[in-house]
């Protein structure tokens, strides 16, 4: 019969990927897409949701397509399991689905005990809102729900994380909400880290439009010594106890689980070659996005859809002798700061033996005019557009 591929994870990577090898070897292979949810709302513009500039149902996207135009098998399921020597997925469900290639691209689960106090049962009180949909929505009517002169904490994650500029550009986007509804609110980042994505462009940004509203803790003055109190909505920083009114965690991250239970992680990452988006540990097993340990490209919904790519062209190569050609890479993140206050960061990329390693770069400058700030905004609405096309169809 026709070679199978099996894809886990229908997200920036996984659903490129399936889209990709299904679209260009023209039926040659056979594509099943396992992922459990039926909507995927992309944490791509979901701070731009917080901020009202978007409506949810504006980010939320469905498989339809996929498996209509495309001819690919969508399966709403959980995969719990790879069998790397019988070469079949297990799922929740019951079962399993054979293949000749596995794409694995299952975004990130969180590292346990991370942010001292805090645990998945404690996500309702203290929401992450780090992977998409209803922990958004649930965050998003906090805030708005915050009383008058409240308190909103951040505990922002160490490296290396989903989205490095995602943590500034939400507070940007909660700033601009209380900034009109509740002037008089305060903000507070506990950040572990020493310096962050686009920083001076942010501060810039805060200082300009929300002066004196974002206090950032750094690691200086003990924002890495941080433990909540989800029942009491206490936030203690450092030895100083924060009464809150919304509190959002994001802890340390780690590949998707499915990637450790199928014995292909070294630490919290999936290492993979980067000509091809192999698994080191097994040349079956082509691993995406966020879970890979790959190089120098930051974990974003644009490199996953980059590698997503790569990955479909090698899978044709070696499924059906198709040609494959050099990898190139590309990126860009780009971060809304205030109405029409967009700014962004990008490079391309090459593989080498060793890594996926950085070309070429670029980032927005401080002191920009508002006509050029109003226009990378703009670039970035056709880039959502863009991208979810090249995802879904
Ligand atoms: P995901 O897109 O998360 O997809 C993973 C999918 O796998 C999910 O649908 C999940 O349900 C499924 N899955 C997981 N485990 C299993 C399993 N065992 N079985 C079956 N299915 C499974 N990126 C940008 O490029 N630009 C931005 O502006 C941007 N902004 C962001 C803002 C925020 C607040 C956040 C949190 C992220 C942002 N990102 C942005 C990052 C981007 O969302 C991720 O990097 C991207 O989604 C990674 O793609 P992925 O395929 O690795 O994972």
């Amino acid at each position: 019969g026709k070679p199978k591929v099996v894809v886990v994870g229908g997200g920036a990577g996984g659903a490129t990927a399936a889209r990709y090898i299904a679209k260009d070897s023209e039926g040659e292979i056979d594509v099943t897409l396992i992922e459990p949810s039926r909507s995927y709302y992309t944490c791509f513009f979901s701070n731009l949701y917080i901020g009202g500039f978007r409506e949810l149902d504006s980010i939320e996207h469905s498989y339809g397509t996929l498996a209509a135009e495309y001819g690919i098998n969508v399966v709403h399921d959980w995969a719990t399991g790879v069998d790397r020597d019988a070469k079949t997925v297990a799922l929740a469900g019951g079962g399993s689905v054979p293949y000749d290639r596995l794409v694995l691209s299952p975004g990130i689960d969180f590292v346990e005990g991370s942010v001292a106090g805090w645990d998945l049962n404690a996500q309702n009180a203290m929401p992450h809102a780090y992977k998409g949909g209803s922990q958004t929505e649930l965050l998003k009517a906090q805030i708005e729900a915050m009383p008058e002169g409240g308190t909103f904490v951040m505990v922002a994650p160490p490296n290396p994380y989903r989205c490095p500029p995602g943590p500034y550009e939400r507070i940007s986007m909660v700033a601009h909400v209380l900034n009109t509804s509740n002037p008089t609110a305060k903000i507070i980042i506990a950040d572990p880290k020493e310096s962050f994505s686009k920083q001076a462009l942010f501060e810039e940004g805060w200082q300009k439009h929300y002066g004196g509203m974002i206090t950032r803790i750094g690691p200086d003055f003990g924002g890495g010594n941080v433990t909540v109190d989800p029942a009491a909505m206490t936030v203690d920083i450092d030895g100083e106890t924060v009464n809150a009114d919304v509190v959002n965690v994001i802890p340390a991250q780690k590949a998707g689980h499915i990637c450790d239970a199928a014995g292909l992680t070294e630490g919290n990452w999936a290492p993979v070659v980067p000509q091809t988006m192999q698994s080191r540990m097994d040349e079956n097993i082509h691993i995406l996005g966020d879970a890979t340990n790959q190089g120098d490209m930051p974990k974003s919904g644009y490199s996953a859809n980059s590698q997503a790519k790569v990955a479909a062209m090698a899978v044709r190569g070696a499924l059906t002798g198709s040609r494959v050609f050099p990898a190139k890479f590309s990126n860009t993140c780009w971060s809304l700061i205030e109405t029409n206050d967009g700014v962004k960061v990008g490079a391309t990329y090459e593989a080498t033996d060793e890594k996926i390693a950085k070309v070429d770069g670029f980032v927005s400058q401080t002191g920009e005019d508002a006509a050029l700030r109003k226009a990378t905004y703009e670039e970035s609405i056709g880039w959502y557009e863009g991208i979810t096309t090249d995802m879904f169809g």
